[in-house]
């Protein structure tokens, strides 16, 4: 009666087991709607990584978060630190962290003036100083780099909380090794403390040469997407059909009363726009020429039918109507096979933007 997250359990373990292994210093992302997973069970999970640390060589001492919203739920299930990626302000979410928290939690911090702030009101503060990279997100450029240096101080103590630099890096397109060999350079020419890097989007062939060029510096990757998502074969998504309508052409159905193009059936799934299910993108040439000859072969598509993640026998269907909130209508054109009613179907998702109402791991 759901949108249903399978994982393969034996399957999925080895492969995060497998991926810390190849990624020493490797920090867990656990953030959002924890890939698909949830945050909670994503930080279990690291817990339980770090609790194989013998097995896997890699101690997995940090998970990262996404904001200070996400940090008392990763915190209640993995006992390590908890980087947050979303960087620190002197307003919002930042300030009410619980207090009791605070010691196990690395701040990101991106602007000089934060890093006064911060250390201000918690001059214990933990925290790495993020340095601003094509994405042009969040970070320092070269000259902000040296003012947080500077508004650091040169004793001992000053240094204390001080946890590396981060670097947030696009989708691999092309090589990102000369952006971070500058941004390297720039964290020794600003005269920073710390030689830890916190990285994300590099490939392994990047972070081995890294590790290379510069042996005096820790690169710690943050891993998301290709450590909990990264084997898809551990992974299904169904839906279960819920109800089945034949339908003359004509027929009408739906909340729009639209009428049936041809004779066919409504397929009534569950899955709907609660969970994030969406209407796919016309991937096809959607010129007027391309529709009006789709329209001459009677294709559905032309009728005004979108396309829908959901799939039986490998084939993908075609929304009847727009998702609703947690089934969806799609159209089965006579010929094709009916599936029954409480058969599992093949669902297309984006991970991210999904919320599954169950997910089984065996
Ligand atoms: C989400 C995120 C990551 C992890 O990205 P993936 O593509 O899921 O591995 C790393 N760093 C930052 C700053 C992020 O926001």
């Amino acid at each position: 009666m759901s949108l249903v997250l399978r994982v393969d359990g034996e399957r999925w373990r080895s492969h995060l087991l497998r991926t810390v292994r190849t990624h020493p210093g490797i920090v867990p992302v656990a953030k959002g709607n924890g890939y698909g997973l949830s945050v909670g069970r994503l930080a279990r999970r690291a817990q339980w990584l770090a609790d194989h640390a013998d097995d896997t060589g890699a101690p997995v001492d940090t998970i990262a978060v996404g904001t200070y919203d996400e940090v008392e739920d990763a915190a209640s299930r993995y006992a390590g630190d908890l980087l947050v990626l979303t960087p620190w302000r002197p307003f919002g979410a930042a300030l009410d962290l619980d207090p009791r928290l605070a010691s196990r939690v690395v701040h990101t911090v991106s602007r000089p003036d934060d890093l006064a702030a911060l250390r201000e009101r918690d001059p214990d503060a933990r925290f790495v100083l993020e340095q601003l990279t094509s994405m042009l997100r969040h970070g320092m450029t070269r000259r902000g780099l040296a003012a947080a240096a500077a508004t650091l101080g040169p004793g001992r103590s000053d240094r204390r909380g001080l946890s590396g630099v981060a670097m947030h890096l696009p989708l691999n397109t092309t090589s990102h090794l000369g952006e971070v060999s500058r941004l390297i350079n720039d964290i020794v020419a600003s005269g920073l403390p710390t030689r830890t890097v916190f990285v994300s989007h590099l490939t392994a062939a990047e972070l081995d040469r890294l590790a290379t060029t510069y042996p005096d510096f820790t690169i710690r990757p943050r891993i998301g997407t290709d450590l909990w998502l990264g084997d898809r074969g551990a992974l299904t998504v169904t839906a279960t059909v819920l109800d089945v309508h034949e339908v003359e052409r004509g027929d009408t159905f739906g909340y729009r009363g639209r009428s049936a193009p041809k004779h066919g059936h409504i397929v009534v799934v569950s899955g709907g726009t609660a969970h994030g299910i969406g209407l796919e993108a016309p991937t096809g040439d959607q010129s007027l020429k391309a529709r009006a000859a789709t329209l001459a072969r009677g294709g559905l598509d032309a009728v005004g039918f979108v396309r829908s993640p959901f799939s039986i026998d490998g084939k993908q269907r075609l929304f009847a109507e727009p998702p609703h909130m947690q089934a969806s209508m799609l159209f089965v054109p006579s010929g094709a096979r009916v599936p029954r009613i409480g058969e599992d179907i093949e669902v297309r998702v984006r991970f991210t933007a999904t919320d599954f109402d169950r997910v089984v791991v065996d």
